[in-house]
């Protein structure tokens, strides 16, 4: 199978595991053209005619996973930031190495972590981008194949950032506005841009204020870090003697189409302070247990009017790797401990990365399900292994979720296109691959004065 789009590609044969709004699962082919699904299920013989054919038998064909929150930025710094909780692991590590980042470091951390995700069975990522060097992760996302939602970050003030990542906040959204001339929309709609203030111990009320204007008028998201560790709103009290949730309401952000990471330390009394306007949340579990935050309560979150919650992996550096597969699995067990067995199902953790999670990117009549004139981002998942054998009558959801592993991804298609063919990228020269991050990160090391 070519990596060119394909006007007509022919899924033969698989289960569909479609997330659709009666959750079906059937047997049965899937008809691409020109990069949407037209066609599930039994298809006429000439309607396939010249198609390309991808042979899924045996196989399960899945909306492509989607993932609300990662760092392709960070994917150079796996290792580079044990044993931190969130403060101490931004100020001590990722912030310096951060800001030692060049073009050419910046792009090859783009590409890793784009690679990481795809190999995993991700087909779309919302990114919180660098300060600088922003370009080369949105060159990444291009070059990749991915489809993305991404933005600069935002960073003026705050105890530990360097001075390489404190920008003039008009600098700083003016440089987001040009990112957004240039690559909103762009590559048929793939990648889109959004504004993404780091959390509130980096951007002062001016900037907060000025991302709400701008995203505004642009008619865009703004994505961030919010109530993540619980020391982080004590320094948030102690600096601007008022917690996250009341500040955020001062500034309008609450009044955007916002998108949050974490929501750890989500209670009743931000809910009320939300009083329903809508927050799409996405949940990071491994980063949050890494760095100590705690676990977030779904079940709570999901039952707040207007709160969306999905998943993400965060970073190479708190998780450590950008497998959304184990972020399902982890949510699941997760929330087995903290609501008890059988409140949240395999198949709710997979609505996560598939169609809660669209729907947490305001993206849910584009992906997220395989349904009729929707995107064809697809996962193809072998699943006759023995980690994953079973019997005739087990639901297909909770084998997913709770054996299947990245190993079992066979092919991954966005918008029609196949970017991982039998587990093999198509849109990377894997010799540049295997060296290139290598001789960028060592460079970034010596730039940032970094000991390891
Ligand atoms: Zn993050």
């Amino acid at each position: 199978v070519s990596a060119a789009a394909t006007k007509r590609l022919w899924v033969r044969g698989g289960t569909l595991v479609t997330m659709d709004p009666q959750q079906r699962v059937l047997e049965g082919d899937i008809l691409v053209e020109n990069g949407r699904i037209v066609a599930i299920g039994v298809i006429e013989p000439e309607r396939v005619a010249e198609a390309e054919q991808l042979d899924a038998t045996g196989k399960a064909v899945l909306p492509g996973f989607i993932q609300g929150h990662v760092h392709l930025g960070q994917a150079l710094l796996r290792g580079l930031a044990e044993g931190r909780e969130l403060l101490d692991w931004l100020r001590e590590r990722i912030w310096p190495l951060e800001a030692a980042h060049d073009h050419e470091s910046a792009y090859w951390s783009g590409m890793l972590g784009a690679a990481d995700c795809l190999l995993s069975g991700t087909t779309t990522i919302q990114e919180i981008g660098l300060v600088t060097h922003m370009e080369a992760i949105f060159e990444a996302i291009r070059d990749s194949g991915l489809r993305a939602i991404a933005g600069k970050c935002l960073m003026d003030t705050g105890l530990g950032v360097p001075e390489a990542l404190l920008e003039d906040p008009d600098v700083a959204l003016a440089e987001s506005a040009q990112l957004h001339g240039r690559w909103h929309g762009a590559h048929d709609g793939r990648i889109t841009v959004e504004l993404c203030p780091r959390f509130i111990l980096s951007c002062s009320k001016t900037l907060w204020e000025g991302t709400a204007a701008l995203a505004s008028r642009l008619g865009i998201p703004v994505h961030t870090h919010l109530l993540e560790h619980p020391r982080e709103e004590d320094e948030v009290v102690a600096v601007l003697g008022r917690g996250q949730m009341e500040f955020l309401d001062e500034t309008g952000i609450l009044d955007t189409d916002l998108r949050i990471a974490h929501g750890v330390q989500f209670e009743r009394r931000h809910a009320e302070i939300l009083a329903g306007r809508p927050l799409k949340i996405a949940h990071c579990p491994s980063a949050n247990l890494k760095l100590g935050s705690g676990i977030a309560d779904l079940g709570f979150l999901r039952s707040t009017p207007g709160v969306s919650v999905g998943l993400g992996t965060d970073g190479a550096p708190c998780n450590n790797d950008m497998d959304v597969m184990e972020e399902m699995r982890l949510a699941a067990l997760l929330q087995s401990l903290r609501q008890g067995p059988g409140r949240f199902s395999g198949r709710d953790a997979l609505a996560l990365a598939t169609i809660d999670g669209a729907r947490a990117l305001g993206l849910e009549h584009e992906i997220g399900s395989l349904e009729l004139g929707k995107a064809a981002d697809l996962v193809i998942l072998d699943l006759e292994r023995p980690a994953t054998f079973g019997p005739a009558g087990v639901d297909i959801h909770d084998r997913i979720v709770f054996a299947a592993a990245r190993d079992c991804v066979c092919w991954v298609i966005v918008g029609g296109r196949v970017l991982v063919d039998h587990g093999r990228l198509t849109t990377f020269d894997e010799d540049a691959l295997a060296r290139r991050p290598a001789e960028a990160v060592r460079a970034v090391l010596r730039r940032s004065g970094v000991q390891v």
